[in-house]
């Protein structure tokens, strides 16, 4: 029997006046996150205020004085834009033809699950670690603004991932914080009774349980997860305390909660998906359990794997066999054992389904659990999509590389989330509003060419004083703590110029993004970044995994020389990147770089945000340069050569490195009298790559090509 379920949705403040009262209600509907006008109804209430709850609604509903919250309820200004902003947001809501309705009316009552260890949706929900919980956040946004019927499962991690602090000696440094709940914008479910909903699974000699909260984005609702109850031991507790812990049983613990626990949770919300999508091998667990409702309801094992495989979608993003999440065989059994008796299956049947051999031994591989167990497949850009198909090649053996069943979807990103405020107006004022409605089609960007230079240019150099005071607040901030050196004043960017060329590099750590790559010929860097008439400054951010020693090492190798007082102060990195400094410097700086080894960059998004706001990618072809450099919309390091060393590799990309930066885009840039004044060549390269690259790498390209080669044929098999 289905027990009807009930949610509360929290008041961030009792006390907010009526006229004004949903700003309480819209602060529990992410809708907020990408609508400019939502944010500026917070904002307005008091700016430094807003900066200072580092732009969470519920914290500013909750800090902001009853005086402000008065004032407002009675400016007519503000009611005016609070007004049409709920309004806005009533239709938006409650708008039934969405372009899944007009597209797919047969399958409106069908329901997609999407499963994903992390999501990244705002800089208040520290719920990420990198590009892949961004784009699972900007899946869920898209699938939003189309009105897909999909539900999402996650974990609500009470740790987050953590903070960077760089020590004065450049060594990466981490601390956790705790998240109040009451602060974040999720809502508990209960039943009639009051007791609140939980998930439960079943660990070696225990079951543990998950409360069961939601988070409204949009239209979309994503179900968290969170084991931090009183009905756990202090031990299962700490499930679901931080994202991607390097310890084995906490791994696959988490994942047995979010496959298994997350099949439970839609049986429990009385939701039955038509398609099961795992965003990475960390959710395929899922299938186990599928398999499991159906055994138990009298299939044979093969006969329920054959159903679960039509409904399945798996999207890998691991183009590096090392990089696939596994587990020893030890583990599996210790944690399956009962699973595969009630499978009817044997122990070596169970392990053959996700058997890798490893050069440390059988290894059972999540991702070959999820292929095997799915027919809709896909990598990530078209380059992954044949890398994927080449190293996976060994499950299907008795076909052609080309017939392995893994189809590529080239990532994209929400439009709305990371385009700039001001370049957004300026788009309406000069394309019309459609490419607000369809911003993938390539048609309603033409007219990007009718955009005036010097209209492009004052957007660009707002933002860079955006940035410049965003750097300084941020520097004067740490200063005032007393406990920083004051060199790291000066790595933390007061030293930078408003208008010199300004080059953004910032994602994760891993050795494969070369983050070193720069460095290679020290003096030749330091005479590009010094040129007094054509200076150039970097920007770095980005988080080592707490594991990962060669990560940290590069940190510090950079941060040795952003120190260096050769490098003249114009070298920089900002600590603790999230998406809030993602935001800051995609919309300002004039390059984005990337200096992937390739083909180890499955897709890459960062440099899509950047280039819808202006500016030029210069990238390794890898991932979705690859696919997007077209010659004339930036700039390309290296070839698609494959080299005999790593170290080869690195030698040939430094040098096109630097022989483009020098000869290519350092003119390019300056070829202008007056910083007010554009250079003409260069606005020619920034609109040819906003009009380009805008429609192709947004997230409605991306998901409509998911419904329409992965979800509906799934559906169809339902
Ligand atoms: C977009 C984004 C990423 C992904 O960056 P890549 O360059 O694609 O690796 C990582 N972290 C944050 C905070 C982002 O906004």
């Amino acid at each position: 029997m289905q027990k009807k379920i009930y949610e509360r949705v929290p008041v961030a403040n009792p006390e907010v006046p009526e006229r004004i009262g949903r700003l309480n209600e819209l602060a529990y509907n992410l809708y907020w996150a990408w609508n400019p006008e939502a944010i500026n109804l917070y904002r307005k209430l008091n700016k430094t205020l807003w900066e200072y709850v580092q732009h969470n609604p519920i914290i500013m509903l909750q800090e902001v004085s009853q005086e402000t919250l008065k004032e407002a309820s009675e400016d007519l200004e503000y009611l005016k834009h609070y007004d049409s902003t709920m309004a806005d947001f009533d239709a938006y809501m409650n708008d039934t033809n969405t372009w899944f309705n007009q597209n797919y009316p047969n399958h409106s009552d069908k329901s997609i699950a999407y499963l994903s260890f992390e999501f990244g949706l705002h800089e208040s929900i520290p719920a990420y670690a990198g590009g892949l919980g961004i784009l699972a956040g900007d899946h869920l946004k898209e699938s939003s603004d189309m009105g897909l019927p999909l539900n999402a499962i996650g974990f609500i991690y009470n740790q987050g991932y953590f903070v960077q602090k760089i020590s004065e000696d450049g060594w990466q440094e981490t601390s956790n914080f705790y998240l109040d709940f009451h602060k974040l914008p999720i809502i508990p479910l209960y039943y009639e009774d009051g007791k609140k909903v939980l998930v439960s699974v079943t660990l070696p000699g225990r079951e543990i349980y998950a409360q069961v909260w939601k988070m409204q984005v949009g239209r979309v609702s994503l179900y968290l997860l969170d084991t931090t109850i009183p009905e756990n031991s202090s031990y299962d507790q700490q499930l679901t305390a931080k994202l991607y812990t390097a310890d084995l049983e906490t791994r696959i613990s988490q994942e047995i909660l979010l496959g298994i626990g997350g099949v439970r949770t839609m049986r429990l919300l009385g939701i039955d998906p038509a398609v099961w999508h795992m965003n990475e091998g960390h959710a395929a667990f899922l299938s186990l359990e599928r398999c499991n409702e159906m055994v138990a309801a009298g299939k044979t094992f093969e006969e329920a794997a054959a159903i679960v495989r039509k409904s399945d979608v798996f999207t890998t993003h691991t183009p590096v066999p090392a990089g696939n999440d596994k587990f020893p065989v030890w583990l599996i059994e210790k944690y399956f054992a009962p699973m595969w008796q009630k499978l009817g299956l044997t122990r070596d049947q169970f392990i053959d389904l996700a058997k890798e051999n490893t050069e440390w031994g059988e290894q059972f591989t999540m991702p070959i659990l999820a292929l095997k167990l799915s027919e809709h497949n896909n990598g990530v850009s078209a380059l992954h999509g044949a890398v994927s198909r080449k190293m996976w090649h060994f499950l299907w053996p008795e076909r052609s590389v080309d017939e392995v069943p893994i189809t590529s979807i080239t990532n994209g990103v929400h439009s709305f989330s990371w385009l700039s405020r001001r370049m957004g107006l300026v788009f309406d004022e000069y394309l019309g509003t459609d490419w607000r409605t369809n911003p993938d089609d390539p048609k309603n960007w033409e007219k990007v060419d009718t955009i005036p230079d010097f209209v492009l240019w004052d957007v660009r150099r707002h933002q860079k004083r955006m940035l410049n005071n965003y750097i300084t607040r941020a520097a004067r901030k740490a200063w005032l703590t007393g406990s920083v050196h004051p060199v790291q004043i000066i790595a933390g960017g007061v030293m930078l110029e408003p208008d010199a060329l300004t080059i953004g590099f910032a994602r994760r750590f891993p050795t494969y993004k070369r983050g070193y790559l720069i460095l290679r010929d020290y003096e030749r860097l330091i005479r590009i970044l010094n040129d007094i008439d054509r200076p150039v400054q970097i920007i770095f951010s980005g988080k080592a995994h707490p594991a990962d020693e060669p990560g940290k090492l590069i940190v510090q190798q950079l941060y040795r020389a952003i120190k260096d007082h050769r490098t003249g102060g114009r070298m920089v990195f900002l600590e603790d990147y999230n998406m809030d400094i993602a935001r800051h410097l995609v919309q300002s700086v004039d390059v984005w770089m990337n200096t992937p080894r390739r083909p180890n960059e499955a897709s890459g998004t960062s440099g899509m945000k950047a280039a819808m706001n202006g500016a030029l990618n210069f990238s390794v072809l890898d991932g979705w340069w690859a696919e997007g450099y077209n010659g004339m919309n930036g700039w390309a390091i290296g070839t698609e050569d494959e080299y005999e060393s790593n170290e080869a590799q690195d030698d040939a990309d430094a040098l096109s490195l630097y022989e483009t930066l020098e000869n290519e885009i350092v003119p390019k840039y300056y070829y202008r009298k007056d910083p007010a004044e554009p250079s003409t060549e260069w606005m020619k390269m920034m609109k040819n790559a906003i009009k380009t690259l805008s429609p192709m790498f947004s997230t409605r390209r991306m998901v409509s090509e998911y419904v329409r080669k992965l979800y509906v044929p799934a559906i169809q098999n339902d």
